[in-house]
């Protein structure tokens, strides 16, 4: 027997939108096929909201809900200080890939993306794989980041990190040259290997650590000059710049009073354990951090290129090279504004959003 009167528990979903100020959040269902997913629209003010999909066995829908609106929320900022004419989203799909993941769900999934008629736009995020995006685009055309198009996102992240490094490096020492600098590189994963690439070439002195051996192997084996931190060790190591390229939330109470380097550069999602206590922490420390969100954006630029029908890579690590410039500008906002730099690039992002706002009012 259908109950006509379910018992909703949680029913703080509109406070927790007004908190973070979000636009939409659509729930998506298919009970014969195990879909419980969840579309978070953060904001379109500069274009449709942009980000990927995520499945993950969420072990309650309390903490599903709060990943999805975290995440788009970040999006928009993202894209924003990333200079792209796209707002945030996100979406989040609950359950154990292995159990529920069928060619049946992630069309559905796509019947649900397309009911938005373009609002928001997916791509690929954790427990994804291009094929799944296929299967999307088989309902919808608001998919990007498709095989045979755009291609690997990851070197153009690293190039994007690598011009974050730069940036920093001629705020610490004056000069953006990296020849000689010791640089940690905490993940021999993706985008980390491109980055060891860039730094090598530079005649930087690279350590890598990774939790797994054949991830150093393949990095030691290509580039023998690089040499393998001791993982217990890491966070203390006499190093000049961290680069985490793994893990989120690497910088936390613990982990800061270890650190001894002059700057925090890497591609990690949502570095800062908290972004409010840690930036801050950092900041006390002299540590120059370059903003994660800002940093890690060449691999969004490059499926955006994608999105707008005319991808061209070099236009891509045109676009990307700016974040130089934009970290700069951040790092001198922040000194201006005695705030630290991710305070500093959310009010940059801010400020264009509403800018452009302004601009697409006017007649
Ligand atoms: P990846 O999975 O290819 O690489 C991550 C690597 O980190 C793996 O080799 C893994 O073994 C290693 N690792 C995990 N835990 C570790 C630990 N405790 N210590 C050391 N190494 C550890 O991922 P990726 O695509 O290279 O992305 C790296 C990070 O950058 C992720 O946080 C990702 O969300 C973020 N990011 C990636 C892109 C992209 O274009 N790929 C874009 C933006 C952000």
């Amino acid at each position: 027997m259908i109950d006509t009167q379910p018992k909703v528990k949680n029913s703080e979903i509109f406070s927790a939108m007004a908190d973070l100020n979000h636009e939409q959040v659509v729930f998506c269902h298919d009970e014969a096929l195990g879909l419980k997913a969840i579309i978070a629209v953060h904001n379109t003010v500069l274009g449709p909201a942009m980000g990927g999909t995520r499945m993950w066995n969420y072990q309650s829908e309390e903490e599903a809900v709060r990943d999805v609106l975290r995440l788009s929320r970040g999006m928009t900022f993202k894209n924003a200080i990333a200079g792209l004419n796209i707002g945030g989203g996100k979406a989040v799909i609950i359950g154990d890939v292995k159990k529920i993941k069928t060619e049946a769900l992630m069309r559905r999934f796509g019947k649900f993306v397309n009911s938005l008629n373009g609002k928001y736009w997916t791509a690929e995020d954790v427990n994804m794989t291009t094929r799944d995006m296929e299967y999307v685009r088989m309902e919808t055309p608001y998919v990007t980041g498709l095989p045979g198009k755009s291609g690997d996102p990851s070197p153009v992240t690293a190039y994007g990190v690598y011009m974050g490094m730069k940036a920093s490096a001629k705020k610490a020492y004056g000069s953006d040259d990296l020849k000689g600098k010791k640089v940690v590189v905490q993940g021999a994963g993706h985008v980390g290997t491109y980055l060891i690439e860039y730094l090598v070439k530079e005649g930087a002195e690279v350590y890598v650590s990774d939790i797994f051996e054949d991830k150093i192997a393949g990095v030691t084996s290509k580039f023998n000059q690089v040499k393998v931190a001791d993982p217990n060790e890491l966070y203390a190591m006499d190093m000049d710049i961290y680069a985490p390229c793994a893990l989120g939330a690497t910088l936390n109470d613990e982990t800061i009073a270890q650190l001894k380097c002059a700057i925090v550069a890497g591609a990690a999602n949502n570095q800062l354990d908290d972004e409010i206590i840690h930036g801050q922490a950092l900041k006390d420390r002299g540590i120059i951090y370059a903003p994660d969100f800002l940093i890690n954006s060449g691999g969004i630029t490059n499926v955006y290129y994608e999105q707008q029908g005319n991808y061209d890579r070099d236009r891509v690590y045109e676009q990307t090279e700016r974040i130089y410039g934009v970290c700069t500008e951040v790092i001198e906002y922040a000194d201006n504004h005695d705030t630290t730099t991710h305070k500093a690039a959310l009010q940059l992002a801010m400020n264009r959003i509403s800018d452009v706002g302004k601009v697409k009012l006017a007649y």
